[in-house]
């Protein structure tokens, strides 16, 4: 019997692994179907990390959390969670393998993913020069010209980073005001390889059997089409919750959620359920900061070793 299972191994899941098994608890385990640090790692620049002066990417940011979290006992188990099913106090975690392990507690950790934002073409191309990854696969477009659609943190931080690779940059964005930082703002404005294309909707992304050649945007303006030949699109519209191991057969969920699918938490983590938590951008009111998931994984835990006791 686990005291604790931990879904997800990114900084929320690894904290709280880590303040869970120094604090005492015996057996927590940590699924995390990948490599463990988080969505934090597709990240290209970090410089609001407290305490971390420098500018980083977020590989680095999270290269020695898995080493200092498994260092008091916690264990990793590289699997999927499928479904978190409740029997009275105890909880039974399902894998994808069909394995089924008891726990007296659970935090769900789980994070988001990037959300696709519904314009014709989207699913026919992703993977095929459409990305959500500036990180991962900017590289293929050194030298040439790529769109990104989107006008938050993300969207505006990655714009900056792929106009240091690329020739050319078209920010694509269906309002003329950004949701992004000021100063994020003012670093993307200063790059003179950024083209703005603002008051826009997406028509369209096409291209042929190699992948995309170009993409169709609206003006919300005056109705003109214009293309934008670029064999590279990037999409940064959000994030969806991943809330799926606590969606039960009738469809039903394990604790409350929000209409956003978002775990409806107190200051302490804990849902309605005693014994199951949720933490880091899963939950409701999440700030979405590598900092914030951290100390929810921590607060998490300390309520969780009182919880077990
Ligand atoms: P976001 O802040 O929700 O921004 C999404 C952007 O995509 C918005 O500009 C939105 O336009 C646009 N959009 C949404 N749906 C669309 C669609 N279907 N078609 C076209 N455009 C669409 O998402 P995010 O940038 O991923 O950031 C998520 C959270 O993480 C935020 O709280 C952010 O502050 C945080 N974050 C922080 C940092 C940092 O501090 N360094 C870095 C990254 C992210 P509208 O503006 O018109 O709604």
């Amino acid at each position: 019997m686990l005291d604790l299972a931990i879904i997800g191994g990114g900084p929320a899941g690894l904290t709280a692994g880590l303040y869970a098994t120094r604090g005492g608890l015996q057996n927590v385990t940590m699924f995390e179907m990948g490599m463990p640090g988080g969505q934090i790692t597709g990240s290209s620049e970090i410089e609001n990390y407290p305490g971390q002066g420098k500018v980083m990417t977020g590989m680095e940011l999270m290269e020695n959390w898995p080493a200092q979290a498994l260092k008091f006992g916690l264990k990793h188990e590289m699997n999927q969670v499928k479904t978190v099913v409740k029997d009275g106090d105890i909880f039974t975690i399902i894998t994808a393998d069909g394995k089924q392990q008891e726990s007296k507690s659970v935090l769900l950790a789980t994070g988001s993913v990037p959300r696709r934002a519904g314009f014709k073409g989207e699913n026919e191309f992703f993977g095929r020069g459409i990305s959500t990854c500036a990180t991962c696969d900017g590289f293929f477009y050194k030298g040439k010209e790529v769109a990104l659609i989107g006008g938050g943190d993300s969207a505006l931080e990655e714009a900056v980073y792929l106009s240091k690779i690329c020739s050319k940059v078209y920010l694509v964005h269906r309002r003329d005001t950004y949701r992004a930082a000021p100063s994020t703002i003012e670093h993307m404005k200063a790059r003179d390889n950024i083209e703005e294309v603002t008051n826009v909707d997406v028509e369209e992304v096409y291209g042929d059997n190699m992948g995309v050649t170009g993409l169709k945007v609206k003006s919300k303006i005056d109705g003109t089409i214009r293309d934008l030949n670029v064999p590279g699109v990037f999409v940064f519209v959000g994030r969806d919750v991943l809330n799926e191991p606590f969606k039960q057969e009738d469809g039903t969920f394990l604790c409350d959620v929000n209409e956003q699918g978002e775990i409806i938490v107190d200051l302490k983590m804990r849902t309605n359920v005693p014994g199951i938590y949720a933490a880091g951008d899963v939950r409701i009111d999440a700030a979405k900061q590598v900092v914030c998931a951290a100390g929810d994984g921590a607060t998490a835990a300390v309520d969780i070793i009182e919880y077990v006791g």
